[in-house]
């Protein structure tokens, strides 16, 4: 993941224009050029600039943020994000079958039915304050992984019977920005977002995960 305008004014995903502003002024004291004996301070200093610019103002900070959280899935430590409970995580049934029967071309077919008959492979209900605030979700997605035991030399080899691939579930984070629209569909390129794990990939190329928000508080 890319350095992000959040990043350079060393703010939180969910920071204020006010805070936007605080901090703006504290970074370019400190980077300023004619102040900092930081070698690249002056290159450190138009950064700083440019994101302001831009994250300063509702229109463009709109405009990024929608690019942003949509191009920037995976997050690091989803700063200043609420943590979405695992429990409320709700998984579409036949992706539990993909994961669980690890058979490709199986769930390749039953991913089709599912596409006809719900629409969305995972379903998150936010409450009023995860909403306003945003929420970091970490899903866990079916996966697989080029075996590292015996890279499919061993027929007898515990991790792949000797396949040379073995099926697991892997993580994948994403961040739901605040506010987002009510029963907003998220499609995730999945081949864009590699699992953390080496060797390893998401065994669908691409998510779906519909948003709601609940009527209690
Ligand atoms: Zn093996």
């Amino acid at each position: 993941m890319s350095v992000s305008y959040y990043d350079i004014l060393n703010v939180s995903y969910t920071a204020n224009i006010e805070d936007i502003k605080n901090s703006y002024r504290v970074m370019a004291k400190r980077y300023h050029p004619d102040i900092s004996s930081s070698e690249n301070a002056s290159t450190i200093f138009k950064l700083i600039v440019q994101a302001y610019q831009t994250l300063g103002n509702t229109e463009s900070k709109e405009v990024y943020d929608k690019k942003f959280f949509e191009s920037n899935l995976v997050f690091e430590d989803g700063r200043g994000y609420i943590k979405f409970p695992k429990k409320r995580i709700h998984y579409a049934s036949s992706l539990k079958n993909l994961a669980q029967s690890g058979m490709l071309a199986r769930g390749q077919a039953k991913r089709k039915h599912r596409l006809k008959s719900f629409g969305y492979d995972i379903s998150l209900s936010l409450t009023k304050t995860e909403h306003r605030r945003g929420v970091a979700v970490r899903l866990s997605l079916p996966a697989k992984g080029t075996c590292y035991v015996c890279y499919g030399m061993d027929q007898y080899c515990y991790l792949c019977d000797g396949l040379g691939i073995y099926s697991s579930t892997d993580d994948l984070d994403f961040l739901i920005p605040p506010n987002t629209p009510n029963n907003k569909i998220f499609d995730i390129d999945l081949r864009k977002h590699p699992p953390p794990t080496k060797f390893s990939y998401f065994t669908l190329s691409n998510l779906t995960v519909w948003v709601k928000v609940m009527d209690q508080p």
